[in-house]
């Protein structure tokens, strides 16, 4: 897809989990969409993801499913 940024054609979507909140309003929302250009370097979310990301800020608790599962932390280096 087409970079935002610098009009790079060769812009990839990733998906990856990301926290959102804080404390006992922290939630994750796994398959979030972000565009990374290898052009100019940026890794961005789209006007489209924010603002789905926004919806389901509001409607977490409806939306999230409690799996508890044990999340590990990767700390090392690549
Ligand atoms: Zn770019």
């Amino acid at each position: 897809m087409v970079c935002d940024i610098c009009g790079n054609k060769k812009a990839r979507v990733r998906r990856i989990t990301r926290s959102f909140g804080r404390g006992r309003s922290t939630f994750l929302i796994e398959n979030v969409p972000v565009v990374s250009c290898p052009s100019c370097g940026e890794s961005y979310l789209t006007a489209a993801t924010l603002k789905e990301i926004e919806r389901i800020r509001l409607h977490w608790r409806e939306l999230a499913v409690e799996t508890n599962i044990p999340l590990a932390k990767f700390e090392g280096a690549a």
